[in-house]
Formats: structure tokens, C-alpha cells, sequence
């Protein structure tokens, strides 16, 4: 996707007189938010989360997992992180990257997302990181897979290869938009198969899978056990934002 990175980078040479998406002042530095506006924005308290997911742990100390964790539902991944709560700008933000085509946002968001990982994981064990894959129809409907560029911006920052093909969904799963948990979960769960071979190889790897909301951790969770079943060593998960 070398064509993409340019696109980029001939972008960001022409960062002068470009306005932040959010406040629409004159930029202060290279990217497509500013620094006051990233400074405002809802970020997860890494220090006070469930120890398997990027829910807040309200007020108990002696809790290490949240409800949705330590109940029977326990996810197969080994940990998953949110840059920030699901909520005001950014949340408008994640909308227009998913759907309104701007796409150019995915360094920014991406960057976000590195630190939140940084916070939460050992990053140097990370051999690979892989999106989740869209459904076919999606991409038809929207022209790109949302969660592939921010998966390249991550793998690039880490230093380690992309896979974004290594993924791919079973059948044609209903939307998770309007279903509740338990639905999700039964949605979700075998509806993700590891391709392995040269396009998705995860025997004994740690790898960094990309998407951009959690919400029930259902889709994540599907994923990290295909990846698991695959020969994954450890699955670690990494979002723009928690609803
Ligand atoms: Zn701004
Ligand atoms: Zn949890």
C-alpha cells in the first residue's frame, strides 16, 4: 500500500494553513487534530480498567476483571485497550472516518492508539498486527476496510509486519448493530477463520489485532480465537474507543 503512505506523507507536506478537523483553528502540527484538541479528548484511564478489557472499573479497588469478564463469558483474547470513551468529537470523529470517506484521519487515530497500547502492553513482544477483516458487502458499500490503514500506521510505528488479509469471515453474519450481548457473542463467535499460510502465519506469534469500536468485545473475541486456533501464542486487541 505504498501508494497510500504517499498520499500521505504529499499531504502532510502541505500541513501549513491546514485547519484541525475538530476546532477549525490553523494546525500546530503535523496531522489532522491539533494538540489543545487532542489534549480535550475522553481518553480511557489505563490505570483503572479490567485487566482483560478497556471497561473502567468504577471505584473498586479489588475488582480485576469487570462484569462482562468475569462472568461465563470470558473473552479469548489476552487483553484489549481503547484509546478513548465512544462519546462527543471523537465519537463524531470515528463516524465520518468509517463512513464519510475520510479516510486521512487514520494516522491520527492510529497514533492514539499506539499510546494506549504502549500503556497497556508489552508492544516490544508484538510480532504482528492484523485487522478485522469487513464483510465483503461492506467494502463493496464503502470502497476501503476502515480498520487496514490503521492497522498499517500501527504496524508501522511498531516496526513489525501487517497482515491484513491474514482474517476472513465465515458465511454472511448478520450486522452486530442491534443485537444485544448475548446475541452478539453467538454472532460472532466461528465467524472469523485464520487464513495462515504465507498470508496469515501466526504459529507462536504474539499478534496486535485492530479495530476501531469495542462495544460488547464479542467480534474481537471471535477473532482472537480463530487467530488462537491458528497457532497465536498471545492476542492482544487495540481500538480507537470503548462504548
Ligand atoms: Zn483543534
Ligand atoms: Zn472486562
Amino acid at each position: 500500500m505504498a501508494w497510500l503512505e504517499n498520499i500521505f506523507a504529499s499531504r502532510s507536506s502541505l500541513a501549513w494553513g491546514r485547519e484541525c478537523e475538530l476546532c477549525k483553528r490553523p494546525m500546530d502540527r503535523d496531522g489532522y487534530i491539533c494538540w489543545e484538541c487532542f489534549s480535550r479528548l475522553p481518553l480511557v484511564d489505563q490505570s483503572s480498567v479490567c485487566r482483560l478489557c478497556p471497561r473502567e472499573l468504577a471505584g473498586t479497588y479489588e475488582r480485576v476483571l469487570c462484569g462482562d469478564c468475569s462472568s461465563v463469558n470470558i473473552p479469548y483474547f489476552d487483553g484489549a485497550a481503547s484509546a478513548c470513551h465512544f462519546e462527543g468529537e471523537i465519537r463524531q470523529l470515528i463516524l465520518d472516518y468509517k463512513y464519510n470517506g475520510r479516510i486521512y484521519l487514520a494516522k491520527d487515530l492510529a497514533a492514539m492508539m499506539y499510546s494506549a497500547a504502549g500503556i497497556r502492553f508489552d508492544i516490544s513482544r508484538i510480532d504482528a498486527v492484523i485487522p478485522v477483516c469487513s464483510t465483503l458487502w461492506h467494502r463493496l458499500l464503502r470502497g476501503y476496510n476502515q480498520c487496514d490503514y490503521l492497522a498499517m500506521f500501527l504496524a508501522k510505528m511498531l516496526g513489525v509486519p501487517c497482515m491484513p488479509r491474514a482474517l476472513r469471515r465465515k458465511g454472511f453474519p448478520r450486522r452486530q448493530a442491534g443485537l444485544n450481548a448475548a446475541e452478539r457473542r453467538k454472532n460472532a463467535k466461528n465467524s472469523f477463520r485464520c487464513r495462515g499460510g504465507r498470508r496469515g502465519d501466526v504459529k507462536g506469534k504474539t499478534v496486535l489485532v485492530v479495530d476501531d469500536v469495542y462495544t460488547t468485545g464479542a467480534t474481537l473475541s471471535a477473532c482472537a480465537l480463530a487467530l488462537k486456533k491458528a497457532g497465536a501464542k498471545r492476542v492482544y486487541c487495540i481500538t480507537i474507543a470503548v462504548a
